[in-house]
């Protein structure tokens, strides 16, 4: 039988809250059942956003929680050039364009076409940039405009042919990546995007079992393609349901009543936070 490796991939937005607890909490109770390994990592790619004083509250909760976990902790800011390297391999087979629109650039060409496919992470992107011609393409980034790479999907999912998951708990599921069409997998302002970080991590890293938020799911449809088109190993994948507050919204930010430093100024104990998350 596999090993257990799950992991915990926070991003270092805010402080942890009661609905990261939950999250950590599943994947820690997996790997201690199973005598796996318990991995965490921060995903600390987007600069602007990110800032270190939460990643040093992320190890601080988890710890004061009582979520040990295995190993050092991979910061993704450090592995660009992992990243880097999964892109080039990707570019050689022809699968990634530049792409220089800018948000206001893709609500105009959605407008212009008076309706577009709605993927489950908004309008799937219009494809303006998929053929532009070689000089075009070089004339602008001579220029100096800055470009995302994206994926051109129709050739990468025609590349690796009908593909499936494995959900812990919803069973085998049928690959349908082209529902987000042409994703980005580097950003303007940043050399990599969510679904290649968490892709190239997730093999780097050995995860057998990715353990995350139910929220993320149709993302999983783009990370189980680039893991054919890149060659790396499929884990099986565990999509829990969100914890809600009492008014049934999912905990997020806003709610700094309940973040875990809340929690414990106020006097409850880990073990009481671990119930309240469980
Ligand atoms: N960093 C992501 C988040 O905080 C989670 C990524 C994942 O678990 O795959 O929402």
């Amino acid at each position: 039988m596999t090993e257990v490796v799950t992991r915990f991939a926070p991003s270092p937005t805010g402080r942890l809250h009661l609905g990261h607890a939950h999250s950590a909490l599943q994947g820690w109770t997996a790997a201690r059942r199973a005598g796996g390994r318990f991995l965490l990592r921060i995903e600390d790619i987007d600069a602007t956003r990110c800032r270190p004083e939460f990643t040093a509250a992320i190890l601080e909760d988890l710890a004061w929680l009582g979520l040990d976990w295995d190993g050092p902790v991979r910061i993704q800011s450090t592995h660009f050039d992992d990243y880097r390297a999964a892109l080039d391999r990707l570019d050689a087979m022809g699968l990634l364009y530049p792409c220089f629109c800018t948000r206001g650039d893709i609500r105009a060409e959605i407008a212009r076409a008076g309706a577009a496919p709605h993927g489950p992470e908004g309008p799937v992107y219009p494809g303006t940039c998929r053929h532009l011609a070689a000089a075009e393409r070089a004339r602008r980034i001579a220029a100096g405009e800055p470009w995302a790479l994206r994926l051109d999907m129709a050739a990468a999912s025609g590349r690796a042919g009908p593909l499936a998951w494995h959900d812990r708990a919803r069973g085998t599921i049928a690959a349908r990546p082209e529902d987000l069409g042409d994703v980005v997998l580097a950003r303007k302002d940043t050399p990599a995007s969510y679904h290649l970080a968490v892709t190239v991590d997730d093999a780097v890293q050995g995860v057998t079992l990715v353990t995350r938020g139910e929220d993320l799911l149709e993302a999983t449809h783009v990370h189980r393609l680039l893991q054919a088109l890149l060659g790396l190993p499929v884990p099986d994948w565990h999509h829990h349901g969100l914890l809600m507050d009492a008014s049934g919204r999912r905990y997020a930010k806003r709610d700094r009543a309940l973040t875990l430093a809340a929690l414990r100024a106020a006097g409850r104990s880990p073990a009481e936070v671990r119930a309240m998350a469980g």
